[in-house]
């Protein structure tokens, strides 16, 4: 079934509350991202498929779990932008779409090994209940 880009989008944008809109794609956000050299999709390139009606890409995307919530991109953006809640929002929806809406002790041998601890216990604290 083909994925409904506009609802897809909606559903990332209720959960992150940011304004994507605002983005000039200045590419402060990436810059400032300590985990870019290990992301597949850079934080601006995250906001420029949302704009651009590519959120489907963005559920494939292994760049949310590269994050480290460490809100820089959210502080050094012009525009008042968060790629940062962008990501956390599709950390969630990547785990519902694997039917879970929640982690369970076992399925952290399924993640990288290099995943930060903070994003881990983070991760838990939210989706484990
Ligand atoms: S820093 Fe802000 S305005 Fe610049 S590319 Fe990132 S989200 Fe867009
Ligand atoms: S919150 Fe995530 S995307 Fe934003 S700068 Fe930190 S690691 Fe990069």
């Amino acid at each position: 079934m083909a994925v409904d880009e506009k609802q897809l989008t909606e559903d990332i944008l209720r959960l992150a509350a940011t304004d994507v809109r605002r983005c000039m794609q200045c590419g402060r956000c990436s810059a400032n991202c300590e985990a870019a050299s290990k992301m597949d999709l850079l934080p601006h390139r995250v906001v420029w498929d949302l704009n651009s009606g590519y959120a489907s890409e963005l559920l494939e995307a292994d760049a949310p779990w590269q994050c480290l919530s460490c809100m820089a991109c959210e502080e050094r953006c012009p525009r008042g932008v968060s790629p940062a809640r962008i990501m956390e929002a599709l950390r969630l929806l990547q785990i519902r779409q694997q039917g879970n809406n929640k982690l369970s002790a076992e399925s952290v041998e399924h993640y990288p090994s290099d995943m930060p601890q903070q994003l881990l216990v983070a991760a838990f604290r939210k989706y484990n209940k």
